[in-house]
């Protein structure tokens, strides 16, 4: 069965007791909507609920979805496009991408943590890190085996006066840094909504050809002497980590007209050094929220650019 008519199915459920609706009715609607203008799927799911709502004259609570949805604990989150309620600890809050996205940030509770997103027209109350929620009727999404929950006009927001425990799923390696993998340096990010998918070749995987935002980040294996692990540096980290600003490195890649020199000049300066790095775990990456260069071979050429300079 296609997406759509999965997609076509739900809804036709969701109106079985208020409308005589066809599935295939619904199914060319979605069609519509994502095959020739090319609106993400949830939108237009979105936007096909709202016709019929209107069709119906029904307001959304209506539907029972609401707080009605299921309650899950965020490691239990492994299929994209449920509608579900978790309760959970807002982590942290990050600098949204876009003006479409209100806030973006991590979710915790005692199973983990998960990405989540809340947009700017969903016209929700603003959410405080460090508080506990409620939050009914989220929309799970996925991305390259990573989960996320969508806050979208259907949610409900209630504050929890308890303070739900956060799960430990963080990680700490020590070791050397032994690759850089592709993917690593300046990067260009897809503009869209919330998309912020890694352009390849200039394309976004859903929402094609695009000017695309620069980014810096470094994926690093770092090796322990047991085993490899998999380390993502985000912007900031990665200027710390490097010494190269975003701004540097589009200048860098300017010059050269070719933007592998920043990875390039990032190995350069990292490879063979030894780090501790800790974060939380996504998917088989340790985020590197923290860490600290333990020394390495790397120290002597530091040593010598100085010298240069001088
Ligand atoms: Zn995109």
């Amino acid at each position: 069965m296609s997406d759509l008519r999965n997609h076509a199915e739900d809804i036709h459920e969701q109106f079985s007791d208020h409308l005589n609706v066809d599935v295939d009715d619904i199914e060319s609607r979605l069609s519509n909507l994502v095959d020739e203008y090319k609106v993400p799927v949830d939108e237009a799911r979105r936007s096909v609920t709202n016709h019929y709502l209107d069709e119906a004259g029904l307001e959304r609570d209506a539907l029972g979805g609401g707080d009605g949805s299921e309650l899950v604990e965020l490691a239990e989150v492994d299929e994209a496009e449920q509608w579900v309620t978790i309760e959970a600890q807002v982590v942290d809050l990050w600098e949204p991408r876009s003006d479409s996205v209100g806030q973006v940030g991590l979710l915790g509770d005692e199973s983990g943590t998960i990405k989540f997103t809340k947009w700017a027209k969903s016209d929700l109350e603003e959410l405080d890190a460090g508080q506990s929620y409620r939050l009914g009727n989220v929309v799970t999404d996925e991305y390259e085996g990573q989960y996320s929950v969508k806050l979208n006009r259907t949610t409900t927001i209630e504050e929890i006066d308890a303070e739900i425990e956060v799960g430990d799923d963080t990680e700490a390696v020590e070791g050397a840094l032994v690759d850089i993998q592709s993917g690593s340096g300046l990067i260009k990010r897809c503009p869209e909504d919330d998309c912020t998918r890694v352009l390849q070749n200039g394309r976004c995987a859903e929402h094609g050809e695009g000017e695309g935002e620069f980014d810096l980040r470094v994926k690093a294996v770092i090796d322990d002497g047991n085993a490899v692990h998999e380390s993502i540096f985000d912007q900031d980290a990665t200027e710390e980590l490097t010494g190269i600003t975003l701004d540097e490195a589009k200048e860098m890649a300017m010059d050269a007209l070719d933007t592998s020199v920043v990875a390039d000049e990032i190995r350069e300066e990292v490879l063979g050094g030894y780090y501790r790095v800790e974060g939380p775990t996504l998917g088989r990456y340790v985020l590197a929220n923290d860490f600290e260069r333990l020394g390495g071979p790397t120290d002597a050429e530091e040593t010598l650019i100085k010298a240069r300079s001088l």
